[in-house]
């Protein structure tokens, strides 16, 4: 149903007003006469003495001027008496026959414009109000917008919490990822290892950092080292696949978390990628290799940089074993105790 416009409904309650004050105005107008009518005929003696009173008065006063003034006086009097009791009589009546229906007209035309006014605020008020509860979204949609503007305002609201939503979400995942490679960054890293990590779900971690880099910024400049980067973040993904997943730890350095894996596999897939990467083309146009140190998670552990300072330590017996190979840590109490 289309809803309704709320300046025409403010011409629709106004007219209906005037509709009601008229059609009052005119019931009161009419009961009002009736009202004398009923009072006329039910005092028809009053009336008539009245009538025949004054009238003597006149012709008697005019006829016989000097005669009989005192009675006369008294007579105007007597009739003056009258007239007032009739008057006191009708005003009483007519508070009773004719200000309390207007009275009770007065109350049913308050209620409904106090009633009206309640309806068309209550949107507006949930509107201001749902900024301030948990789920914005969905208090804002449970809301009764029953008229176009209040509808209007809603939507602009939910428009404006979606846009806002979006942006938090671009740069929740930006927050995420490395800006060069585009795979997850050591902030995200940090985040999975400790959640394996302090739900104790075994794993294997691969440290690898690619050999000379330096040399290759050296020799083919810096943007081209870049694009050697960027083209083994995409090789590792590819090889690793949904075993586990890859992370940028910094410079020329990467991680791969490998979760319910053993350290076996682990060294596989390590090894697996070595060698692609050794035969790969690459963009410096000379093979780049990698070193690694492979290292497991066991429940002596109880933080990320332990296990790190194991496959670092890996890391750095395949560099001393003179780069593009692959070691794990035998001794875990050295790294531990380290
Ligand atoms: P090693 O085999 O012992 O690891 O030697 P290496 O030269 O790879 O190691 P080193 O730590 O001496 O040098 C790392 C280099 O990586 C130096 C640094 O300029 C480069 N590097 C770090 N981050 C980036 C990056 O984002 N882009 C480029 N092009 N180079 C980077
Ligand atoms: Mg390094
Ligand atoms: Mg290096």
């Amino acid at each position: 149903m289309e809803k309704l416009k709320l300046k025409l409904s403010f011409v629709i309650i106004s007219m209906m007003i005037i509709i009601v004050l008229v059609t009052s105005s005119i019931s009161i107008w009419i009961s009002y006469q009736s009202f004398n009518e009923m009072l006329v005929q039910s005092k028809p003696d009053v009336q008539e003495e009245y009538i025949t009173e004054v009238s003597d008065i006149d012709v008697n006063y005019v006829q016989e001027n000097a005669e009989t003034e005192t009675f006369a006086k008294e007579k105007v009097k007597q009739v003056d008496n009258q007239v007032q009791m009739e008057n006191v009589f009708s005003l009483s009546a007519f508070l009773k026959k004719v200000f309390l229906p207007l009275l009770i007209m007065f109350v049913i035309v308050f209620s409904f414009v106090l009633w009206l006014t309640m309806k068309i605020t209550h949107p507006l008020q949930e509107i201001s109000e749902s900024g301030r509860k948990g789920n914005k979204i969905s208090s804002l949609q449970s809301i009764n917008d029953w008229y176009v503007e209040a509808s209007n305002l809603k939507n602009t609201m939910l428009k404006s919490l979606a846009d806002s939503q979006n942006a938090i979400d671009e740069l929740t995942d930006q927050l995420k990822l490395d800006s060069l490679t585009g795979i997850p960054n050591r902030r995200s890293m940090d985040h999975v290892l400790n959640k394996l990590i302090t739900e104790k779900v075994p794993h294997a971690i691969i440290l690898i950092d690619l050999d000379d880099f330096k040399n290759v910024n050296d020799t083919y400049g810096h943007t081209v080292g870049d694009e050697v980067l960027k083209a083994f973040a995409h090789k590792m993904k590819e090889s690793v696949h949904e075993q586990g997943s890859c992370f940028r730890y910094g410079g020329e350095e990467f991680m791969v978390i490998l979760p319910h894996t053993a350290i076996e596999d682990a060294v596989t897939l390590a090894e697996d990628l070595r060698i692609k990467q050794a035969l790969a083309d690459n963009p410096s146009g000379r093979p780049v290799t990698l070193s690694a140190g492979v290292t497991v998670f066991t429940s002596t552990f109880s933080s990320p940089n332990q296990l790190i300072a194991i496959a670092d330590q890996a890391l750095y017996e395949a560099k001393q074993s003179g780069r593009n190979c692959i070691r794990i840590v035998e001794d875990l109490s050295i790294a531990i105790n380290h």
